[in-house]
Order: C-alpha cells, then structure tokens, then sequence
C-alpha cells in the first residue's frame, strides 16, 4: 500500500489529498496551519469546493485519509511526498518560493532514503532542479530521494473533479524510479485514457506557465474585444460564439466579464514574464495581456462613470466578490481593484457575496458595507454591479429589486442576463460588449 504525504492542506493539496485517498492510498496531510487542520480533524472543509466535503468524509472514515501538523513524522512515513504549500507572488511578479524550500529541507531532514519528492506547487523553472540539489546536500536519510515536478492544472470551484478526470498528467524527473513509481501511483487515471506527458523538470515547469498563460491570453482577448464592441456598437456574444465555433480556437474562455483574477492566472503570467525578462528572451504577448487585464479593471468603473457621472455619494451595490462562482477564493479578484477604485471616488459601496464575505470582511473592514442577501445589498442604490456569475444571481426578484433601489441601473459585468427582461421592469441594462 502506498504511504503518501501531502503538504500544504490548500486548495491544491485537499484536491490531491482527497483524490488519492479515493484512488486507494493512504494519505496523510500536513501543514503548518494548526487552526486548518484542527477543523479538518473534525471533518470541516475550510475552503469552499463543491463535493469535497462529502468525499473527505468517506475517505477519513474509510481510514485512508488523515491530517497533522507533525510535518517530521508524516514525511518519516511516506513513500511519495506531495509539496503543495503557497507560492505567492511577490511585489516584483516573482513568485515567493520560501516555502517550497523550507519545506524541501525538511524532507531533506526526515524522509525515508528512497523516498519520491513530488513538487505540486507551480514554481519557476529551475525550482525541482534547486529542490533535488538541496536534498542531496543532506547527509542525512534522504540523500537518495529523486524529485518529481508534477504540476496541477485543476480550477477552484471544480477542484476535485479536475483532479479526477484530469485532461493530462505531466511528469518532469530525472530518473526513472521515481517516474515508475508515479506511473503506478496515477495508474488509475492511466488507464482509463489520460494522457500522460513525461519529460524533463524544466519542461514540465514551462508546461504549466505556459498553459496558465495561454488561458490569460484568450481572457484578455475577449475582453479587449468587448471592449471594442461597445465602443462600435458590436455584439460580444454572438461573436465570441461564432469565434468559439472554431475549433482552432475553441469557444472555452471566450466569455468576456470584469478581468481574470484568482489565486493562479495573475501571479503565474507575471512569473512567466519575470523569467522570460531575467532569461534574457521577454514575453511580449503575455506582458501585453498582464497589462491589458488592468485596463478592463478600470474600464469596468469607467462604465459605470459614464452612466453615473460623479461617484460621490454614489451608493453601489456589488454583487460578487470572489473571484469567479463557486468558489469562497477573492485573491486577486477583479472586485478588489473595482472595489477599491470606487472607494477612491468615494463611492459608497455595499458588498454582497454567497460565500466571500468572510474574506471581504478582512479586506475593508468598515471602510464598505455587507448586505446579508442581494436585496439588503441593493436597498437604496443607485447601481447594482454584478462582478461574479454566481447562479443565484440568475433567480433574483426584480420587481423586488426595483421597488428597492434608489436608481433603477444594472450594469451586468459577466452578461449573465437578457438584457429585455431588465428592461421590462424598468432598469437601465449595461452589459459588457453588447
Ligand atoms: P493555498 O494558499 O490555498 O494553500 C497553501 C497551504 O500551504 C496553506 O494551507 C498553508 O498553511 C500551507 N503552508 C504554507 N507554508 C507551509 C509550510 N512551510 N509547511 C506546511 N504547510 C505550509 O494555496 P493553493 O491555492 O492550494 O496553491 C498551492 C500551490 O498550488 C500554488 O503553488 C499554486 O500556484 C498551485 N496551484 C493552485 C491551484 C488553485 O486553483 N488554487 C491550481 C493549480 C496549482
């Protein structure tokens, strides 16, 4: 039976603890966090993902899955040990990868001498070279440890489904032993028809930028495109379908909406562009699409100026705060920026989200004020802006909302709506690129 450790009990590291306790392993996850793993002992998700919960609970009363801050003796354990902690990005885009590290030197003290170092964390090229060479280095038991580079490629919200049903596993070693044992270790993925890449650590680190990137790329796209079709009096969405109907270019992220954010897309396009500048071989696609996700940020209150005109005083209901639906995750979420922004036209701004609002509390504090529901939220604005897609969103009462709101404008910054059933009761309707 295999032993493995997973560290970092984030939403990567739950994903993969979970999964690979479903696929038979005995899996053990770690992380410094005390207050994390003490709820999850109890069997309580602390992030939102939808199905985790339940199958977390399976696994743990199956006995296959359990969690500790004893990182020493959970790595002492294992035959296959997962680094899944946060690699943040940093002021100047690079990622901080002091944990990956810390945690490398720890394996180095404690792991079995045979033992397989998987690095899950999306880390700039070089860092599974760095972390083989820092294992080495130990005179210790895991000198003969071998480092795998195995990047995830799962989206919050869908977490444990993507790592389920993955489109690919990527695996970048220098030897084989380690390689064999990930084969067996993914075998049950395999053999249902996965495609399994194997190569080097550098290409395996690239593999992962790149497609982050590369999903940044299409976001920003549409979102310049959209733009231009307000601007010409075009309609985004029968272009973007009609685009999609390519499969050359395929209709996935081509839905246009306020900016990308979240946890992965800005940090890892910044990354990659910090190392294509540092090589010496600059990304000028991606510094491009860095940028203008900025600008459709500020595009998003600029619409929201030509309608209002003067901001101040101006109360907004916002209605989404994470960073996409089905997820509690607001970093780097494209409200924080708007948010902020009307802030500083003193806007008076009301915040509503289904699961952020925990985090948005930590965020501004008392500086915006909390609706419990839509239409606490909405009482007496004089715009609702919907930043996320949640699907209750779609069930709102607008005669409600309409008996509710001070000025009847709804701008619809992810064209969840038809825009003549807002107009029936009155609204003025402001899409996005339609
Ligand atoms: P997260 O912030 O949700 O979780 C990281 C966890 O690591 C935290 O619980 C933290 O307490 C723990 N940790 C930090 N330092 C530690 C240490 N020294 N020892 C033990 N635990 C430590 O992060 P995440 O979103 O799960 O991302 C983890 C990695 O996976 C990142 O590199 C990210 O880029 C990558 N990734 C994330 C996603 C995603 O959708 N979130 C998808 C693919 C890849």
């Amino acid at each position: 039976m295999k032993r493995v450790a997973v560290i970092g009990a984030g939403y990567a590291g739950l994903a993969v603890s979970v999964g690979l306790a479903h696929f038979g392993a005995v899996v053990r996850c770690l992380d410094i966090n005390e207050q994390k793993i003490n709820q999850l002992s109890l069997g309580v998700l602390p992030i939102h993902e939808p199905d985790m919960e339940e199958m977390m609970h399976l696994q743990m009363t199956e006995g296959r899955l359990s969690f500790s801050t004893d990182l020493a003796a959970g790595i002492g354990q294992a035959d296959i040990i997962f680094i899944a902690v946060g690699t943040p990005g940093e002021e100047k885009g690079s990622p901080d990868v002091t944990a990956v590290f810390s945690v490398a030197d720890m394996i180095g003290q404690y792991a079995k001498k045979d033992a397989v170092v998987v690095v899950k964390s999306t880390v700039p090229v070089g860092t599974c070279e760095a972390v083989q060479a820092r294992l080495r280095e130990q005179t210790c038991g895991a000198s003969a440890c071998e480092v795998v580079a195995n990047p995830e490629f799962l989206r919050e919200g869908h977490a444990l489904h993507d790592f389920l049903q993955p489109d690919r596993i990527v695996l970048g070693a220098a030897g084989e032993r380690s390689l064999a044992v990930m084969r067996d270790l993914y075998a049950p993925l395999v053999e249902t028809g996965v495609p399994l890449y194997t190569t080097d650590w550098q290409t395996a680190e690239m593999i992962k930028y790149s497609a982050n990137s590369f999903l940044a790329m299409k976001v920003a796209f549409i979102n310049e495109i959209a733009r231009l079709c307000d601007t010409v009096g075009a309609d985004i969405e029968t272009l973007s379908a009609a685009l999609g109907a390519d499969p050359r270019i395929g209709g996935r992220h081509l839905k246009p909406g306020p900016g990308y954010g979240g946890s992965c897309l800005p940090k890892d396009t910044e990354a990659f562009a910090r190392l294509a500048r540092q090589a010496g071989m600059p990304l000028s696609i991606i510094e491009s699409v860095i940028e203008s996700n900025q600008r459709q940020q500020t595009y998003v209150v600029q619409r929201v100026k030509q309608v209002l005109s003067d901001l101040r005083d101006r109360r907004i209901a916002v209605l989404g705060l994470a960073f996409k639906a089905n997820t509690d995750d607001m970093r780097e979420s494209p409200a924080i920026s708007v948010i902020d922004h009307l802030l500083s036209e003193r806007a008076q701004v009301t915040a509503y989200d289904p699961k952020a609002m925990k985090k948005a509390r930590e965020r501004w504090g008392g500086r915006i004020r909390y609706g419990k529901d839509v239409y606490e939220a909405a009482e007496g604005a004089h715009a609702l802006l919907i930043l996320t897609e949640w699907p209750e969103f779609l069930a709102v009462d607008k005669d409600k909302l309409a008996r509710t709101m001070e000025e009847k404008n709804i701008f619809d910054f992810r064209n969840m709506y038809n825009r003549h059933q807002w107009k029936e009761h009155g609204f003025q309707y402001i899409g996005i690129g339609k």
